[in-house]
């Protein structure tokens, strides 16, 4: 059996900053409910974001001549673990800053990132991704949506589902087939997608909770310029598993249940029984290792490196802590979940266990990423 290196994290002293970001937050989330805190990534707040994107905390990676700030991984990770751990609204531009700007800084054409990085990293263009469809979710490369080739570009028709915040998005990085469904993944593209393009309709999908985040996105004879097309024609399936490796590793793998977990924290109190001190240190255990396993995949992308291997294992081992923390919560407190509770913890708890099932999909789903790390690990 082949074994998965985790190199050290990179090493730069980043507590100013640290510093610097929670002052930020502690400012502008004063008054943001620890319910509101709860839905961690999925927050969205256009404003927010314009404020993060003026302190130069989006793209922070990417080159200074496309509005980026030439900073380290490390440090991106660090306002980015800050950001979430306090519960910030960060969906406005989440996707454009973790996914859609390194994908455009890898095989965008010069127009295309001259033209949108900068107004990603001002936080002032939301991005969306449309991989999935209804037939087609862990197996990406049977996406049928598909863009023919006509004079000066081409029609796109087919239906995207659970398609995040398209319905705020500016643009879609649209993953789509371009030649036939024989070739599988030699016969897909990916398109920069204007959404106030003529024939794309967005229509609301509600989640569990009740709440709308993800959308269902039909294109019917969608036409896109030639200047849309990202990267190479029918490189799409190349390119979009080098995506997925910025998707799948971050912070935001194992702090999606971390409200919860502090409203725990603050539920036991200071004196907390021998049974609720060790759970609540078993819990903080498996989330420090968890921080050093992602920081070591920040700084492999920072080398250029692909991580796909070591992202997939640590969005694993994340969703089963973020998942697993409710249950442990629910067995610590005497209380019941309730979304509409004045009580902090019921609420934030109600919350977190509608949201549990969808951390272990989104992004690639639990037997997906087994797959991957089981070839990795020489067993498949
Ligand atoms: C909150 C949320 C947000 C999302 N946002 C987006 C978004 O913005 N853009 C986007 O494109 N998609 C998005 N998705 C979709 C997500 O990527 C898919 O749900 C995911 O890839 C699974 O696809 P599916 O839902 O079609 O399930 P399926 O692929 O049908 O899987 C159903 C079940 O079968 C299992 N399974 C499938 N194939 C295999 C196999 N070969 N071996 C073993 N088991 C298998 C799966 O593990 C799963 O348990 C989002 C999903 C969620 C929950």
């Amino acid at each position: 059996m082949d074994l998965i290196d985790f190199p050290p994290p990179p090493a730069q002293d980043v507590e100013a900053l640290r510093a610097e970001v929670r002052a930020f937050l502690a400012e502008e989330l004063a008054t943001r409910r620890p319910q509101d805190r709860a839905r961690s990534w999925s927050g969205f707040d256009a404003d927010f974001s314009r404020k993060v994107g003026a302190r130069g905390w989006i793209g922070m990676t990417w080159p200074k001549r496309y509005g980026g700030h030439e900073r380290s991984a490390l440090e991106r990770y660090v306002v980015l673990e800050e950001m979430l751990a306090a519960g910030a609204p960060v969906a406005a531009h989440w996707f454009a800053d973790r996914q859609s700007g390194p994908l455009l800084l890898k095989v965008g054409s010069e127009e295309q990132r001259r033209t949108l990085l900068p107004r990603m990293a001002a936080g002032e263009c939301c991005f969306c991704i449309g991989m999935s469809e209804p037939d087609s979710g862990s197996d990406l490369a049977a996406v049928r949506t598909r863009a023919v080739p006509v004079e000066g570009g081409f029609v796109v028709n087919g239906t995207k589902l659970w398609t995040t915040y398209a319905h705020h998005a500016h643009f879609m990085i649209l993953f789509c087939r371009t030649g036939g469904a024989e070739e599988r993944h030699g016969g897909t593209s990916q398109f920069l997608v204007d959404l106030k393009t003529p024939g794309i309709t967005i229509r609301p999908i509600a989640d569990l909770a009740g709440e709308h985040h993800f959308n269902e996105v039909v294109f019917e004879d969608a036409f896109l310029p030639s200047s849309a097309l990202l990267g190479q024609l029918g490189d799409g399936w190349n390119q979009v598993v080098g995506e997925l490796a910025f998707e799948r590793s971050g912070p935001e793998r194992f702090l999606s249940s971390f409200t919860l977990l502090v409203e725990l924290v603050r539920a036991l109190g200071p004196n907390p029984s021998e049974q609720a001190a060790v759970a609540a240190g078993r819990l903080t255990a498996h989330l420090l290792v968890l921080r050093r396993l992602s920081r070591s995949v920040a700084g492999m992308l920072q080398n250029g490196e692909n991580p796909a291997l070591q992202a997939a294992l640590v969005k694993d081992l994340g969703a089963i802590f973020e998942q697993e923390i409710p249950d442990i919560a629910r067995q610590l407190v005497d209380a019941e979940p309730s979304q509409r509770s004045t009580r902090d913890f019921s609420a934030v708890l109600a919350h977190t266990i509608l949201n549990v099932p969808s951390f272990s999909l989104r992004g690639g789903t639990r037997e997906i990423l087994r797959g991957i790390i089981a070839r990795g690990l020489g067993l498949r």
